[in-house]
Formats: structure tokens, sequence, C-alpha cells
């Protein structure tokens, strides 16, 4: 009888290295500094023992979708570890932005005048200045987050009148197509605005988001499964 075969698996410290491995290859060919690439970690569905072997290997910036669950995941592990920043990455209602402001310390997901005024409130109330993302709605999908391409520069203006700090454009493109012209799309709509952030990129073309300027890329099966 055949024995098993190991199979060699590869740890989170080797996963976090390969990730970053390929965004500095990446930003090379792009002629972009590496440094220039915020890495988020998205941590949504992961135990806190996944995460915990994350941060332990050096990690600090971490993505989370739903207020609800980061409420429940993370304030033990952030009195652990002082240094951990969490984002918001998901979709993200008014009546949670009380809650949103004192957990994250970004916010990717903007994309409604309604729901940057009832962050500044509250972020006003607990006196902090989490920074924001402008979503865009790139692929104009009916149902997807993010405010239409045509309202980018009114809510950029918006956050910049607020205290709040902008981040950049956060865009998610349509599944199941080529992603790089939407990244480049966003890109030139940043430009437009004068915008320098760009949150793009996930496990499956971050490498193509890094090459195309994406300045922060949100990463979550490559960290967490082999
Ligand atoms: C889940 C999620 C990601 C990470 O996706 P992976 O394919 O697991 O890397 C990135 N951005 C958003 C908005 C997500 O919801």
């Amino acid at each position: 009888m055949a024995l098993p075969i190991a199979q060699p698996m590869m740890s989170a410290a080797d996963r976090l290295a390969s990730v970053r491995g390929d965004i500095a290859a990446a930003a090379k060919l792009a002629g972009r500094d590496p440094a220039g690439v915020e890495l988020v970690a998205v941590s949504k569905s992961r135990a806190s023992d996944e995460i915990e072997a994350l941060i332990a290997a050096g990690q600090q910036e971490f993505g989370e979708s739903r207020v609800q669950e980061a409420l429940t995941k993370w304030p033990p592990l952030l009195a652990a570890h002082p240094d951990v920043r969490l984002h918001c990455i998901g979709r993200l209602q008014s009546n949670k932005a009380a809650e949103a402001v004192k957990l994250f310390e970004t916010i990717h997901s903007v994309d409604r005048l309604s729901l940057l005024d009832a962050l500044v409130r509250e972020a006003e109330k607990a006196r902090c200045t989490p920074r924001v993302y402008v979503q865009v709605n790139i692929g104009e999908e009916e149902q997807k987050g993010g405010c239409a391409i045509g309202e980018v520069g009114k809510l950029v203006d918006a956050v910049r009148r607020s205290p709040l700090p902008l981040a950049g454009l956060m865009a998610i493109p349509p599944l199941d197509v080529e992603p790089s012209p939407y990244f480049a799309l966003l890109a030139q709509i940043a430009r437009r605005h004068d915008v320098e952030g760009l949150s793009i990129g996930m496990s499956g073309d971050f490498k193509e988001a890094v090459m195309l300027g994406a300045t922060a890329v949100r990463v979550g099966t490559a960290l967490f499964e082999d």
C-alpha cells in the first residue's frame, strides 16, 4: 500500500513572503517603489489563530468586509497587537458608522454623501480621523457597491472639504473578465481628479493592479490558503 505523500505545507510566513515578493517584482517591472504598495490582508471569514499567524509573520494591515464580524473577532486581537490596523473593505450602512470609525483606521467603501456625512459626524464624536477611499462602481454594474463614475468628482470634493483624509479611489472590477482595463480606467479617473491612492487588486490580479498603479492591494485567499 502506498504511503500518503507528505505535502509540504506553506506557512503563513511563506505565503506572506511570496505575496510580498510578487508585489515587489510587479512594482520593479513598472519602475515603482514596492514601499508605495500597502498590502491589506483580507481576513473576512478567517479564524483568529490564522490571523495571529500572519501577525506573527509581520503583517500589520488587515481588511474585513462586515462590521458585525469585525466586532466579534477583532477587539481582543487589537488589544494584543496595538500596531495592527484594520481596514473596512465591504459595503457600509450609515447606521454602522459609529462602530466603523472606532474600529477601522481606513474605510475603502465610501460611495455616497450620506455615508460620508455619517462617518464625519461619528468620527468627530469619537475624536478619530479614519482615512477614506471613494469606492467607484467601475464596471457600472447594477448590484455592485460604489458610486457612478460621474459622481466621483462630487464625492472626492466632499471628502477634501471634510476632516477625514482622502486615501484615494477604490474599485472592484466585474467578475470573470480581464480586470486590467478597469484598473487602467480607475487610474485615469484618479488622475483627472488629482487623486494619488488606488485601492485595487485581489488574490487573482494584484500583480496587474500593482503594474497599473495600485497603492493598496486587498489580498485574502493568497495569504490564507495554500
Ligand atoms: C474578499 C475581498 C477581497 C479579497 O479577495 P481574495 O480573492 O480572497 O484575495 C478583496 N477586496 C474585497 C472588497 C473583498 O470583498
